[in-house]
Protein backbone atom coordinates (compact mmCIF):
# COMPACT_ATOMS: atom_id res chain seq x y z
CA UNK A 1 0.00 0.00 0.00
CA UNK A 2 1.33 3.37 -0.93
CA UNK A 3 1.90 5.98 1.84
CA UNK A 4 -0.74 8.17 0.46
CA UNK A 5 -3.31 5.18 0.17
CA UNK A 6 -2.04 4.41 4.32
CA UNK A 7 -3.10 8.19 5.30
CA UNK A 8 -6.27 7.61 3.21
CA UNK A 9 -7.60 4.80 4.87
CA UNK A 10 -6.41 5.98 8.35
CA UNK A 11 -8.57 9.09 7.61
CA UNK A 12 -11.30 7.17 6.39
CA UNK A 13 -11.34 4.65 9.25
CA UNK A 14 -11.93 7.87 11.10
CA UNK A 15 -14.43 9.63 9.50
CA UNK A 16 -16.26 6.36 9.52
CA UNK A 17 -16.02 6.05 13.22
CA UNK A 18 -17.34 10.29 13.55
CA UNK A 19 -20.40 8.92 11.20
CA UNK A 20 -21.71 6.71 14.20
CA UNK A 21 -24.17 8.27 16.23
CA UNK A 22 -22.39 7.11 19.05
CA UNK A 23 -18.93 6.63 19.98
CA UNK A 24 -18.71 3.64 22.05
CA UNK A 25 -16.18 0.61 22.71
CA UNK A 26 -17.56 -1.44 19.49
CA UNK A 27 -17.34 1.81 17.10
CA UNK A 28 -13.53 2.78 18.62
CA UNK A 29 -12.84 -1.13 18.08
CA UNK A 30 -13.91 -1.15 14.09
CA UNK A 31 -12.00 2.04 13.69
CA UNK A 32 -8.50 0.62 15.74
CA UNK A 33 -8.96 -2.31 13.10
CA UNK A 34 -9.48 -0.85 10.30
CA UNK A 35 -6.21 1.34 11.33
CA UNK A 36 -4.36 -1.63 12.46
CA UNK A 37 -5.26 -3.94 8.67
CA UNK A 38 -3.75 -0.76 7.14
CA UNK A 39 -0.79 -0.29 9.12
CA UNK A 40 -0.09 -4.02 8.58
CA UNK A 41 -1.16 -3.94 4.86
CA UNK A 42 1.86 -1.14 4.40
CA UNK A 43 4.41 -3.78 6.31
CA UNK A 44 4.75 -2.15 9.47
CA UNK A 45 6.39 -4.17 11.47
CA UNK A 46 3.32 -6.24 13.81
CA UNK A 47 4.58 -5.36 16.90
CA UNK A 48 4.47 -1.61 16.62
CA UNK A 49 1.04 -2.00 15.45
CA UNK A 50 -0.21 -3.76 18.71
CA UNK A 51 1.56 -1.83 20.93
CA UNK A 52 -0.18 1.27 19.37
CA UNK A 53 -3.66 -0.25 19.32
CA UNK A 54 -3.01 -0.84 23.01
CA UNK A 55 -1.65 2.62 24.04
CA UNK A 56 -4.86 4.55 21.69
CA UNK A 57 -6.97 2.02 24.29
CA UNK A 58 -5.25 3.49 27.55
CA UNK A 59 -5.63 6.88 26.02
CA UNK A 60 -9.04 7.27 25.23
CA UNK A 61 -10.83 5.87 27.48
CA UNK A 62 -14.17 5.86 27.15
CA UNK A 63 -15.92 5.83 29.88
CA UNK A 64 -14.12 8.51 31.12
CA UNK A 65 -15.27 11.07 28.81
CA UNK A 66 -18.02 13.31 29.24
CA UNK A 67 -20.82 13.34 27.12
CA UNK A 68 -19.29 17.00 26.31
CA UNK A 69 -16.27 15.99 24.94
CA UNK A 70 -14.84 15.84 21.07
CA UNK A 71 -14.27 12.30 21.17
CA UNK A 72 -13.68 12.24 17.59
CA UNK A 73 -10.93 14.70 18.13
CA UNK A 74 -9.28 12.42 20.93
CA UNK A 75 -9.46 9.81 19.21
CA UNK A 76 -7.65 11.34 16.21
CA UNK A 77 -5.16 13.16 18.73
CA UNK A 78 -4.21 9.67 20.23
CA UNK A 79 -3.29 8.27 17.00
CA UNK A 80 -1.92 11.15 15.70
CA UNK A 81 0.22 10.95 18.68
CA UNK A 82 0.52 7.34 18.36
CA UNK A 83 2.32 7.14 15.02
CA UNK A 84 4.26 10.05 15.87
CA UNK A 85 5.95 8.31 18.80
CA UNK A 86 6.62 5.03 16.19
CA UNK A 87 8.27 7.47 13.89
CA UNK A 88 10.14 9.40 16.77
CA UNK A 89 12.98 7.82 18.60
CA UNK A 90 13.10 11.09 20.97
CA UNK A 91 16.49 11.94 20.43
CA UNK A 92 17.68 13.81 17.60
CA UNK A 93 20.53 12.98 15.54
CA UNK A 94 24.06 14.54 14.76
CA UNK A 95 24.03 17.71 13.63
CA UNK A 96 26.86 19.08 11.30
CA UNK A 97 27.77 22.54 11.79
CA UNK A 98 28.59 25.10 9.16
CA UNK A 99 32.19 25.64 8.91
CA UNK A 100 33.31 22.90 10.94
CA UNK A 101 34.28 19.77 9.03
CA UNK A 102 32.23 17.18 9.79
CA UNK A 103 32.96 13.23 8.91
CA UNK A 104 29.01 11.64 7.35
CA UNK A 105 29.30 7.79 6.54
CA UNK A 106 26.39 6.44 4.49
CA UNK A 107 25.97 3.01 4.86
CA UNK A 108 23.21 0.54 3.10
CA UNK A 109 22.68 -2.09 0.52
CA UNK A 110 23.36 -2.38 -3.21
CA UNK A 111 20.28 -0.34 -5.17
CA UNK A 112 19.01 1.66 -1.51
CA UNK A 113 19.99 4.52 -3.56
CA UNK A 114 22.65 5.42 -1.44
CA UNK A 115 25.15 7.10 -3.50
CA UNK A 116 22.25 8.83 -5.42
CA UNK A 117 21.45 10.03 -1.72
CA UNK A 118 25.00 10.84 -1.17
CA UNK A 119 24.62 13.57 -4.07
CA UNK A 120 21.44 14.71 -2.81
CA UNK A 121 22.60 15.36 0.80
CA UNK A 122 25.49 17.13 -0.43
CA UNK A 123 23.68 19.46 -3.19
CA UNK A 124 20.93 19.91 -0.34
CA UNK A 125 23.70 21.69 2.12
CA UNK A 126 26.05 23.10 -0.73
CA UNK A 127 22.69 25.34 -1.60
CA UNK A 128 22.45 26.39 2.02
CA UNK A 129 26.49 27.73 1.53
CA UNK A 130 28.22 24.28 2.94
CA UNK A 131 31.29 23.71 1.15
CA UNK A 132 30.21 19.89 0.93
CA UNK A 133 32.55 16.82 -0.52
CA UNK A 134 32.03 13.21 -1.78
CA UNK A 135 34.58 9.99 -1.29
CA UNK A 136 34.27 7.13 -2.94
CA UNK A 137 34.99 3.99 -0.46
CA UNK A 138 32.42 2.09 -2.86
CA UNK A 139 35.34 -0.37 -4.69
CA UNK A 140 32.77 -3.36 -4.06
CA UNK A 141 30.59 -2.63 -7.46
CA UNK A 142 32.26 -1.79 -10.66
CA UNK A 143 30.98 1.45 -12.04
CA UNK A 144 30.37 2.94 -8.84
CA UNK A 145 33.06 5.58 -8.90
CA UNK A 146 31.99 6.44 -12.19
CA UNK A 147 28.28 6.84 -10.46
CA UNK A 148 29.68 8.92 -8.29
CA UNK A 149 31.85 11.36 -9.97
CA UNK A 150 28.78 11.81 -12.98
CA UNK A 151 26.50 13.13 -10.01
CA UNK A 152 29.12 15.16 -8.16
CA UNK A 153 30.60 16.84 -11.63
CA UNK A 154 27.17 17.58 -12.78
CA UNK A 155 26.18 19.64 -9.16
CA UNK A 156 29.55 21.10 -9.11
CA UNK A 157 31.24 18.96 -6.08
CA UNK A 158 34.65 18.11 -5.14
CA UNK A 159 34.99 14.34 -5.43
CA UNK A 160 38.11 11.81 -4.31
CA UNK A 161 37.93 8.11 -5.37
CA UNK A 162 40.26 5.64 -7.46
CA UNK A 163 40.17 3.68 -10.42
CA UNK A 164 42.85 1.46 -9.56
CA UNK A 165 43.11 1.15 -5.12
CA UNK A 166 40.94 -1.97 -3.68
CA UNK A 167 41.28 -0.97 -0.66
CA UNK A 168 38.44 1.07 0.53
CA UNK A 169 39.91 2.08 4.00
CA UNK A 170 42.47 3.70 2.30
CA UNK A 171 40.39 5.37 -0.10
CA UNK A 172 37.94 6.79 2.68
CA UNK A 173 41.31 7.90 4.78
CA UNK A 174 42.54 10.00 1.91
CA UNK A 175 39.22 11.41 0.57
CA UNK A 176 38.90 12.47 3.90
CA UNK A 177 41.95 13.84 4.68
CA UNK A 178 42.58 15.85 1.87
CA UNK A 179 38.95 17.43 2.10
CA UNK A 180 39.68 18.47 5.74
CA UNK A 181 42.78 19.85 4.22
CA UNK A 182 40.61 22.02 1.39
CA UNK A 183 38.74 23.14 4.58
CA UNK A 184 34.95 21.24 3.39
CA UNK A 185 32.91 21.17 6.43
CA UNK A 186 30.41 17.86 5.17
CA UNK A 187 32.85 15.00 3.91
CA UNK A 188 30.39 12.07 2.61
CA UNK A 189 31.52 8.84 2.63
CA UNK A 190 29.51 6.48 0.02
CA UNK A 191 30.19 2.99 1.52
CA UNK A 192 30.00 -0.25 -0.56
CA UNK A 193 26.72 -1.82 -0.49
CA UNK A 194 25.98 -5.89 -1.20
CA UNK A 195 22.95 -7.31 -2.28
CA UNK A 196 22.09 -9.26 0.79
CA UNK A 197 23.60 -8.76 4.25
CA UNK A 198 27.06 -10.53 4.75
CA UNK A 199 29.57 -10.34 7.15
CA UNK A 200 32.12 -9.16 4.41
CA UNK A 201 29.86 -5.98 4.23
CA UNK A 202 29.66 -4.88 7.99
CA UNK A 203 32.99 -5.72 8.31
CA UNK A 204 34.26 -3.51 5.50
CA UNK A 205 32.03 -1.19 7.13
CA UNK A 206 33.37 -1.30 10.36
CA UNK A 207 36.95 -1.38 9.43
CA UNK A 208 35.90 2.36 7.10
CA UNK A 209 34.11 3.51 10.57
CA UNK A 210 37.17 3.01 12.56
CA UNK A 211 39.54 4.68 10.30
CA UNK A 212 37.20 7.59 9.70
CA UNK A 213 35.65 8.20 12.62
CA UNK A 214 32.57 9.45 11.22
CA UNK A 215 30.28 11.82 13.35
CA UNK A 216 27.29 10.69 12.07
CA UNK A 217 26.34 7.38 10.13
CA UNK A 218 23.46 7.19 8.43
CA UNK A 219 21.81 4.37 7.13
CA UNK A 220 20.02 4.59 3.76
CA UNK A 221 16.99 2.20 3.21
CA UNK A 222 14.55 1.40 -0.24
CA UNK A 223 10.85 2.21 1.38
CA UNK A 224 9.71 -0.90 -0.48
CA UNK A 225 11.66 -3.50 0.93
CA UNK A 226 8.64 -4.65 3.32
CA UNK A 227 8.84 -6.35 6.83
CA UNK A 228 12.37 -7.19 6.02
CA UNK A 229 13.23 -3.36 7.09
CA UNK A 230 13.07 -3.78 10.47
CA UNK A 231 15.71 -6.49 10.80
CA UNK A 232 17.89 -4.89 8.63
CA UNK A 233 17.95 -2.08 9.93
CA UNK A 234 18.54 -3.76 12.99
CA UNK A 235 21.49 -5.65 11.65
CA UNK A 236 23.15 -2.85 10.42
CA UNK A 237 22.76 -0.73 13.36
CA UNK A 238 24.78 -3.91 15.62
CA UNK A 239 27.74 -2.98 13.10
CA UNK A 240 28.00 0.52 13.41
CA UNK A 241 26.86 2.85 15.64
CA UNK A 242 23.70 4.06 13.08
CA UNK A 243 22.75 7.99 14.24
CA UNK A 244 20.33 8.65 11.08
CA UNK A 245 18.25 7.25 8.56
CA UNK A 246 17.22 8.35 4.90
CA UNK A 247 14.56 6.66 3.61
CA UNK A 248 14.36 6.60 -0.66
CA UNK A 249 11.66 5.76 -3.03
CA UNK A 250 8.82 7.49 -1.23
CA UNK A 251 7.80 8.46 -4.56
CA UNK A 252 7.44 5.09 -5.59
CA UNK A 253 4.35 2.55 -5.63
CA UNK A 254 6.06 1.16 -2.38
CA UNK A 255 4.65 0.02 0.92
CA UNK A 256 6.91 2.15 2.58
CA UNK A 257 5.55 1.44 6.06
CA UNK A 258 8.39 -1.24 6.65
CA UNK A 259 11.07 1.60 6.00
CA UNK A 260 8.58 3.45 8.88
CA UNK A 261 9.93 0.24 11.33
CA UNK A 262 13.17 1.15 10.75
CA UNK A 263 13.17 3.99 12.97
CA UNK A 264 11.80 1.58 16.02
CA UNK A 265 14.86 -0.78 15.37
CA UNK A 266 17.83 1.69 14.75
CA UNK A 267 16.55 3.88 17.41
CA UNK A 268 17.29 7.02 14.90
CA UNK A 269 15.33 9.68 13.62
CA UNK A 270 14.71 9.83 9.62
CA UNK A 271 16.37 13.01 8.87
CA UNK A 272 15.53 13.21 4.85
CA UNK A 273 13.38 11.26 2.40
CA UNK A 274 13.81 10.57 -0.90
CA UNK A 275 11.09 11.46 -3.50
CA UNK A 276 12.66 10.76 -6.83
CA UNK A 277 15.39 10.14 -9.08
CA UNK A 278 16.73 13.65 -9.55
CA UNK A 279 18.99 15.74 -6.92
CA UNK A 280 16.37 18.07 -6.15
CA UNK A 281 13.49 15.41 -5.25
CA UNK A 282 14.82 15.57 -1.71
CA UNK A 283 13.24 16.40 1.84
CA UNK A 284 13.73 17.07 5.11
CA UNK A 285 11.95 14.55 7.28
CA UNK A 286 9.82 15.72 10.31
CA UNK A 287 7.47 13.75 12.36
CA UNK A 288 4.61 16.01 13.20
CA UNK A 289 4.11 17.31 9.35
CA UNK A 290 4.75 13.68 8.03
CA UNK A 291 2.11 12.35 10.31
CA UNK A 292 0.07 15.40 9.58
CA UNK A 293 0.33 15.37 6.01
CA UNK A 294 -0.13 11.20 5.90
CA UNK A 295 -3.62 11.69 7.42
CA UNK A 296 -4.74 14.71 5.41
CA UNK A 297 -4.21 17.21 8.04
CA UNK A 298 -2.08 19.27 6.29
CA UNK A 299 1.19 20.99 6.41
CA UNK A 300 1.56 24.29 6.28
CA UNK A 301 5.24 24.92 7.64
CA UNK A 302 6.58 22.25 4.83
CA UNK A 303 4.40 24.35 2.13
CA UNK A 304 5.81 27.20 2.67
CA UNK A 305 9.28 25.41 3.13
CA UNK A 306 8.84 24.23 -0.55
CA UNK A 307 7.87 27.57 -1.45
CA UNK A 308 10.73 29.47 -0.11
CA UNK A 309 13.25 26.97 -1.47
CA UNK A 310 11.63 26.39 -5.41
CA UNK A 311 10.75 30.52 -5.24
CA UNK A 312 13.50 32.96 -4.79
CA UNK A 313 11.95 36.24 -3.61
CA UNK A 314 13.49 37.85 -6.42
CA UNK A 315 12.42 35.73 -8.59
CA UNK A 316 8.62 35.27 -8.53
CA UNK A 317 7.64 39.07 -8.98
CA UNK A 318 4.14 37.75 -10.52
CA UNK A 319 3.31 35.43 -7.39
CA UNK A 320 4.50 38.40 -4.86
CA UNK A 321 2.68 40.26 -6.85
CA UNK A 322 -0.73 38.92 -6.90
CA UNK A 323 -0.50 37.68 -3.12
CA UNK A 324 0.75 41.21 -2.08
CA UNK A 325 -2.77 41.83 -3.75
CA UNK A 326 -4.73 39.62 -1.75
CA UNK A 327 -6.39 38.34 -4.22
CA UNK A 328 -5.71 34.69 -3.23
CA UNK A 329 -8.10 32.11 -5.75
CA UNK A 330 -7.12 28.33 -6.24
CA UNK A 331 -6.88 29.46 -9.78
CA UNK A 332 -3.99 31.68 -8.63
CA UNK A 333 -2.94 28.76 -6.41
CA UNK A 334 -3.09 26.17 -9.37
CA UNK A 335 -1.58 29.07 -12.45
CA UNK A 336 1.16 29.72 -9.83
CA UNK A 337 3.00 26.28 -8.77
CA UNK A 338 2.45 25.25 -12.13
CA UNK A 339 5.57 27.35 -12.66
CA UNK A 340 7.15 26.33 -9.45
CA UNK A 341 7.01 22.87 -9.89
CA UNK A 342 9.93 22.03 -11.59
CA UNK A 343 10.90 20.33 -8.28
CA UNK A 344 8.66 17.53 -8.93
CA UNK A 345 4.98 16.43 -9.62
CA UNK A 346 2.27 18.34 -8.66
CA UNK A 347 0.94 16.20 -6.07
CA UNK A 348 4.35 16.70 -4.09
CA UNK A 349 3.37 20.30 -3.33
CA UNK A 350 -0.04 19.84 -2.87
CA UNK A 351 -0.19 16.78 -0.57
CA UNK A 352 1.01 19.17 1.75
CA UNK A 353 -2.24 20.91 1.55
CA UNK A 354 -4.43 19.85 4.01
CA UNK A 355 -7.72 17.75 1.99
CA UNK A 356 -5.72 18.37 -1.39
CA UNK A 357 -5.17 15.23 -2.94
CA UNK A 358 -2.80 14.33 -5.89
CA UNK A 359 -6.07 12.51 -7.31
CA UNK A 360 -7.86 15.83 -7.76
CA UNK A 361 -7.80 16.56 -11.05
CA UNK A 362 -6.15 19.99 -12.42
CA UNK A 363 -10.23 20.46 -14.49
CA UNK A 364 -11.26 20.43 -11.09
CA UNK A 365 -8.82 22.49 -9.27
CA UNK A 366 -9.11 25.24 -11.67
CA UNK A 367 -12.49 24.91 -11.60
CA UNK A 368 -12.82 25.44 -7.64
CA UNK A 369 -13.37 29.25 -6.58
CA UNK A 370 -15.58 27.88 -3.31
CA UNK A 371 -17.63 31.71 -3.87
CA UNK A 372 -19.10 29.19 -6.87
CA UNK A 373 -19.19 26.14 -4.76
CA UNK A 374 -22.83 24.85 -5.18
CA UNK A 375 -23.54 21.62 -3.32
CA UNK A 376 -23.88 19.84 -7.19
CA UNK A 377 -20.35 21.07 -7.71
CA UNK A 378 -19.32 19.75 -4.50
CA UNK A 379 -20.67 16.04 -5.46
CA UNK A 380 -19.48 16.44 -8.99
CA UNK A 381 -15.90 17.46 -8.09
CA UNK A 382 -16.13 14.39 -5.15
CA UNK A 383 -17.24 12.13 -7.37
CA UNK A 384 -14.59 12.80 -9.90
CA UNK A 385 -11.69 12.55 -7.62
CA UNK A 386 -13.16 9.62 -5.92
CA UNK A 387 -13.48 10.97 -2.40
CA UNK A 388 -16.25 11.71 -0.03
CA UNK A 389 -17.78 15.40 -0.29
CA UNK A 390 -17.04 16.12 3.55
CA UNK A 391 -13.37 16.26 2.37
CA UNK A 392 -13.80 18.63 -1.04
CA UNK A 393 -15.51 20.76 1.78
CA UNK A 394 -13.20 20.49 4.17
CA UNK A 395 -10.55 21.34 1.44
CA UNK A 396 -12.72 24.31 0.38
CA UNK A 397 -13.01 25.36 4.44
CA UNK A 398 -9.16 25.13 4.56
CA UNK A 399 -8.73 27.53 1.35
CA UNK A 400 -11.08 29.95 2.75
CA UNK A 401 -8.86 30.10 5.56
CA UNK A 402 -5.95 30.73 3.95
CA UNK A 403 -7.30 33.24 1.20
CA UNK A 404 -8.32 35.22 4.98
CA UNK A 405 -4.81 34.89 5.76
CA UNK A 406 -3.18 35.99 2.36
CA UNK A 407 -5.89 38.91 2.60
CA UNK A 408 -4.30 40.07 5.64
CA UNK A 409 -0.93 40.02 3.86
CA UNK A 410 -2.47 42.68 1.23
CA UNK A 411 0.38 45.08 0.64
CA UNK A 412 3.21 43.14 2.96
CA UNK A 413 5.96 40.77 1.76
CA UNK A 414 5.50 37.10 1.75
CA UNK A 415 6.33 35.84 5.68
CA UNK A 416 9.41 34.31 6.35
CA UNK A 417 9.97 30.68 6.60
CA UNK A 418 8.34 29.62 9.95
CA UNK A 419 5.65 32.25 10.09
CA UNK A 420 3.08 30.17 8.61
CA UNK A 421 3.36 27.20 11.23
CA UNK A 422 1.76 29.24 13.54
CA UNK A 423 -1.56 28.78 11.51
P1 LIG B 1 23.23 2.31 -4.40
O1 LIG B 1 23.58 1.00 -5.03
O2 LIG B 1 22.65 2.11 -3.03
O3 LIG B 1 24.34 3.29 -4.38
O4 LIG B 1 22.01 2.92 -5.24
P2 LIG B 1 21.98 4.04 -6.37
O5 LIG B 1 22.24 5.37 -5.80
O6 LIG B 1 22.81 3.59 -7.52
O7 LIG B 1 20.43 3.99 -6.73
C1 LIG B 1 19.79 2.85 -7.29
C2 LIG B 1 18.63 3.32 -8.16
O8 LIG B 1 17.64 3.93 -7.37
C3 LIG B 1 19.03 4.37 -9.19
O9 LIG B 1 18.39 4.09 -10.40
C4 LIG B 1 18.55 5.68 -8.59
O10 LIG B 1 18.26 6.63 -9.58
C5 LIG B 1 17.30 5.21 -7.88
N1 LIG B 1 16.89 6.08 -6.75
C6 LIG B 1 17.62 6.52 -5.70
N2 LIG B 1 16.87 7.27 -4.87
C7 LIG B 1 15.62 7.32 -5.40
C8 LIG B 1 14.39 7.94 -5.00
O11 LIG B 1 14.24 8.60 -3.96
N3 LIG B 1 13.31 7.75 -5.83
C9 LIG B 1 13.42 7.00 -6.99
N4 LIG B 1 12.32 6.87 -7.72
N5 LIG B 1 14.54 6.41 -7.37
C10 LIG B 1 15.64 6.57 -6.60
Amino acid sequence: MVLAQLGGSISRAIQQMSNATIIDEKVLNECLNEITRALLQSDVQFKLVRDMQTNIKKIVNLDDLAAGHNKRKIIQQAIFNELCTILDPGKPSFTPKKGKASVIMFVGLQGSGKTTTCTKYAYYHQKKGWKPALVCADTFRAGAFDQLKQNATKAKIPFYGSYTESDPVRIAVEGVERFKQENCDLIIVDTSGRHKQEASLFEEMRQVAEATKPDLVIFVMDSSIGQAAFDQAQAFKQSVSVGAVIITKMDGHAKGGGALSAVAATKSPVIFIGTGEHIDEFEVFDVKPFVSRLLGMGDWSGFMDKIHEVVPMDQQPELLQKLSEGNFTLRIMYEQFQNILKMGPIGQVFSMLPGFSAELMPKELDNSNPKLMTESRIMRIARGSGRPPREVMDMLEEYKRLAKVWSKMKGLKIPKKGEMSAL
